[in-house]
């Protein structure tokens, strides 16, 4: 989907690189979830990727930052779920509940976005995007 999109070629992505990184996002679902695991993660990017592809007007509407970004999100966006709701998490006083207040699930998985990207990947030199 990468490839297919231009985003590796367009953000000198190192393809090793990128490979790790799917890896390691894969490994930050769990496989009892039964809904949010990493069929669900990979079903939300393949249904992202297919709009991006059949619509050529989403391609001009989003600059490929955007794009790039779109496709990272929506890899990533439930990472780590642990099949219940903020509401469970919350009752049950979970540390997650502790840690964030409110919303704890979806700013668990934005940092655990945020932690794997600054761990794997390494912007290139090259890449104006990232100055
Ligand atoms: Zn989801």
């Amino acid at each position: 989907m990468f490839l297919d999109l231009n985003l590796v070629q367009d953000f000198n992505i190192n393809y090793k690189t990128l490979c790790q990184w799917v890896l390691t996002v894969r490994r930050g679902y769990r496989n009892n979830v039964l809904y949010h695991n990493w069929s669900h993660a990979l079903s939300t990017a393949q249904s992202m990727f297919a709009m991006l592809i059949a619509t050529k007007q989403l391609q001009t509407t989003f600059s490929r930052l955007e794009i790039l970004a779109l496709m990272i999100a929506t890899l990533n966006h439930d990472l780590d779920h642990r099949g219940v709701n903020n509401s469970f998490i919350e009752r049950s006083q979970q540390p997650l509940a502790q840690l964030y207040g409110h919303s704890s699930l979806e700013n668990h998985h934005y940092n655990m976005c945020l932690f794997i990207l600054s761990n794997t990947v390494r912007p290139h030199p090259s890449s104006h995007y990232f100055h």
